[in-house]
């Protein structure tokens, strides 16, 4: 059943403090960004808060920062911002493509990164990549400012490490990136406008043939997108042989945790998660 529009309540913060104050006056109001996640819920009368606090219009959240440590990008940031900015262009083009296969152009033009990373989906595009980068989480509250590894962020699945008075604020990429090599690839359904099965992003550096470090993170393989340390663990400091890729393999499936569910069986979404993994280690060598 639709929902009832009267029935719900809008504010649009424009500045921070003001958002963060409505979110802890204790009367239910809960963020809305782009509405790409919410209103779908919305629509079909399953949204279960009423009162709701846009954040796409709040100032603080709209920017992207440059410093010489880290790009910080406003959780406010749409899909077509990211794609069009210069700086993720040069420096972390995984994030404008993983961007560019999230929904349509109408979705990317409201969709959120912060939207994404809270709405806390395992199939969610830019989480692998997120995950490859080692990004930052920066959440705030009228209580104070939190610095969370994104990598320690989802706990579950669609369980985070964020209270209902904080808002995810800003999210940091450390740079530079340079000499490393940088990967990413979705597989769904079709090309576009289609939720991933499994997706995969990697960073690496490889000097004369060693993998000197490699950062590899999954999407629709676990509860909550993957980060697969146990695989990195097998590639790290070694040269790319067969045996070698064969081992960083039988590691990937023993540290997955596919599902079979209306977009896919576990037993395809393991055999994908391998064959993404092969494909990234050739690009390597
Ligand atoms: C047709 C369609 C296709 C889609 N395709 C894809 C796809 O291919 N890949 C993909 O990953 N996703 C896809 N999505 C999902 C959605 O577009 C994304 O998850 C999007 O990034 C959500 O961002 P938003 O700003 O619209 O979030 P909203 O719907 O506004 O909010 C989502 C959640 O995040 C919370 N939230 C928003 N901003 C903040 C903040 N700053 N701090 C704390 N909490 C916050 C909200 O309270 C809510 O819980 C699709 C959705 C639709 C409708």
């Amino acid at each position: 059943m639709r929902s009832f529009v009267p029935e719900y309540d809008l504010i649009a913060a424009k500045h921070l403090p003001e958002a963060l104050h409505i979110l802890s006056s204790g009367e239910g109001w809960r963020p809305i960004a782009g509405g790409t996640d919410l209103m779908v819920l919305f629509n079909a009368g399953k949204l279960p808060w009423r009162r709701l606090a846009s954040v796409s219009e709040t100032e603080e959240l709209r920017r992207v920062v440059t410093s010489s440590d880290c790009v910080s990008i406003g959780a406010a940031i749409t899909y077509s911002e990211i794609r069009q900015s210069p700086i993720l262009q040069a420096e972390f083009p995984l994030l404008c493509q993983s961007a560019s296969w999230t929904g349509s152009i109408a979705n990317q033009n409201r969709g959120t990164l912060g939207g994404n990373i809270a709405n806390a989906s395992p199939a969610a595009d830019s989480a692998p990549v997120l995950l490859a980068y080692d990004a930052e989480l920066e959440l705030r509250s009228v209580g104070g400012t939190r610095l969370i590894p994104y990598a320690e962020f989802h706990l579950g699945y669609k369980s985070m490490q964020l209270r209902e008075d904080e808002l995810i604020v800003q999210i940091h990429l450390p740079r530079p990136l340079c000499d490393v090599r940088q990967y990413g690839r979705k597989v769904g359904t079709r090309k576009a406008q289609a939720i991933s099965k499994v997706s995969l992003a990697a960073t690496a550096v490889v000097e004369n043939g060693t993998i000197i470090d490699v950062r590899i993170a999954m999407g629709s393989v676990a509860p909550v997108p993957l980060r697969c340390q146990e695989t990195e663990a097998v590639l790290r400091g070694e040269r790319l042989t067969p045996t070698l890729q064969a081992r960083a393999r039988d590691t990937l499936l023993r540290e997955i945790q596919p599902i079979s569910d209306i977009r896919s069986t576990s037993e395809y979404r393991a055999m994908v998660a391998a064959n993404l993994l092969g494909e990234y280690l050739e690009s390597l060598s």
